[in-house]
């Protein structure tokens, strides 16, 4: 077993559905009849047509090891601008609601699974039309300092991968807007897009640049080899 050493810190985070997670925070009911709402299992295991290993993976020791990639590239000299980028993320707030990513990272974070009700349906998408939210926050409250945000198994295929979303999740968290619904975002110019991009950037400037997508949508591809698109990337 890990130490959980990041996901017990001073109980702050919970897995939603893991019992030894370190769960010591009340967090709301799943919800199974909504997707942003599931529990999670203990492994996931994401096809290689989703871009996974295709073989089970363990949530709290991914978890685990994507809080310590977070804590180390937002203390690592190489990334000087990321702290100050989450401040200016949250530039339209009061002073004394903005966030750095460091900040973020001390508060009460709990992450449900944005999936199916059986995790194992989870990659079996049949509606190759159908998308793939990577992540979602679900409510934050920056006076409080909590937040409860919905992952998607997908973006547990590894640490890293969970890494950089949670970044971008968090970055959300401190101002990024959420992007507008498909429609309004094509009817957009660049200029008016650009705020949207805010939440992918923050993953150029806190050390996940491999992991940064600037797609507006990404693709991947369902079990039948048919494409499927990638939301909440940005
Ligand atoms: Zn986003």
């Amino acid at each position: 077993m890990p130490a959980n050493r990041y996901i017990t810190k001073n109980g702050q985070i919970s897995i939603v559905g893991i019992a030894d997670a370190g769960m010591s925070c009340n967090h709301p009911a799943d919800n199974p009849a909504d997707p942003r709402w599931q529990k999670w299992p203990t492994q996931v295991t994401v096809p290689t047509s989703f871009r996974g290993s295709g073989r089970p993976i363990n949530v709290v020791t991914c978890f685990e090891e994507a809080m310590a990639l977070v804590h180390r590239s937002v203390g690592d000299a190489r990334n000087p601008q990321c702290d100050s980028y989450f401040l200016e993320l949250g530039r339209g707030r009061a002073q004394s609601v903005r966030r750095t990513l460091t900040a973020l990272l001390g508060y009460k974070l709990i992450f449900f699974r944005n999936g199916s009700a059986n995790p194992a349906d989870d990659f079996r998408v049949t509606d190759g039309s159908a998308g793939v939210t990577m992540g979602e926050v679900l409510s934050s409250n920056n006076v409080a300092g909590n937040a409860i945000i919905s992952i998607s198994a997908y973006a547990a295929r590894s640490p890293v991968s969970l890494a950089a979303t949670i970044v971008h999740e968090l970055a959300h968290v401190a101002g990024a807007p959420g992007r507008p619904a498909d429609g309004d975002w094509r009817a957009m110019n660049e200029a008016a897009r650009a705020p949207y991009f805010g939440a992918e950037n923050a993953l150029k400037v806190c050390g996940f640049t491999r992991q940064h997508n600037p797609e507006i949508y990404g693709e991947i591809l369902d079990r039948f080899q048919r494409r499927m698109k990638i939301t909440g990337l940005a």
